[in-house]
């Protein structure tokens, strides 16, 4: 939505709160106190955060449960802070939105953006992929090891480096994206064969078939005894300049990580590894829907769940 079209989609706060509340209860709501079924919305009087249940004379907040629950902002400067994470093609600082939304103080604003990537979080892409994928890791954040800083054979793949691993899994057709942090196990060991195991898992229907690089990680896929969902790999020879031509590639997920580095060095600048998975949360939720309206509304969607 532009400016105009927000203006007039909620030209007040109650609007704003009818919205969500309409989300979040369809139409209908049960009675927290009784348990009294309620086919209509009714909102209290003297304030419309507030819903009442006419049977035991209750009443209760109806933004329990919501990323909404405990803030005494405008609602309309929520919904406006979504729209405005929605629109931003790389994603938007929490300076920029307290700019853009008069919020007080920058860390009620870095909260604010921090809520709504929890909700991008929310996004189930269990069994969503069920085509030809691609699977890579990139590295992102962090410093290069100092014994790093003239060898370019180490720091032109990031293996090696102390920077955070993040795997990602692409679906060709679909364009869709999953990506997650991957931390080093119990042993310190980090990007195994059943670490990448386990994200293909995650996201994957049975069968499909998988493109990796030659990182010797993937090489679980070649072990039946591992591989129970029995994908089958497609292997990537990087030094063959002729894999392009056959369908042979990972340069779709490869395409994303060069996105995804863009926007953690020119709007986030740094990333501690504490909040990185909510920011890669967020590159795939925005990669995953590139209409802005279906995003608005999916994510509205995923602040009542
Ligand atoms: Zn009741």
């Amino acid at each position: 939505m532009n400016f105009l079209e927000f203006t007039k989609r909620f030209p007040t706060e109650e609007d704003a709160i009818d919205f969500i509340v309409a989300t979040k209860y369809k139409g209908g709501y049960i009675c927290p106190n009784c348990g009294c079924v309620h086919k209509g919305i009714y909102h209290q009087n003297y304030d419309k955060r507030k819903l009442y249940c006419n049977n035991c004379k209750s009443e209760f907040s109806a933004l329990v449960g919501t990323i909404f629950e405990n803030t005494h902002l405008d609602l309309r400067v929520w919904l406006y802070a979504i729209n405005l994470v929605v629109l931003s093609k790389k994603g938007i600082s929490a300076l920029q939105l307290q700019r853009e939304t008069g919020i007080g103080s920058y860390r009620s604003a870095w909260r604010m953006l921090h809520q709504i990537r929890s909700c991008m979080g929310k996004e189930s892409y269990k069994d969503t992929f069920d085509a030809l994928v691609e699977i890579d890791e990139t590295y992102v954040g962090g410093k290069p090891r100092k014994d790093n800083h003239h060898t370019s054979s180490s720091s032109k793949r990031g293996r090696g480096t102390d920077k955070i691993p993040v795997v990602g899994v692409k679906e060709r057709s679909t364009g869709k994206i999953y990506a997650e942090v991957a931390l080093p196990d119990e042993s310190g060991k980090q990007l195994t064969g059943e670490q990448l195991m386990k994200v293909l898992d995650s996201v994957c229907k049975e069968g499909i078939t998988v493109m990796t690089d030659q990182f010797s990680g993937y090489n679980i896929l070649d072990d039946a005894a591992k591989n129970v969902r029995k994908y089958a790999r497609v292997k990537v020879d990087h030094s063959t300049v002729f894999s392009l031509g056959s369908g042979k590639h990972t340069n779709g997920i490869e395409g994303c990580w060069s996105i995804l580095k863009r926007a953690v060095f020119g709007i986030y600048h740094h990333i501690s590894v504490k909040h990185l998975q909510k920011y890669v949360n967020e590159f795939c939720f925005r990669l995953n829907y590139r209409d802005c309206n279906e995003a608005f509304d999916k994510l509205i969607n995923l602040s009542v769940a």
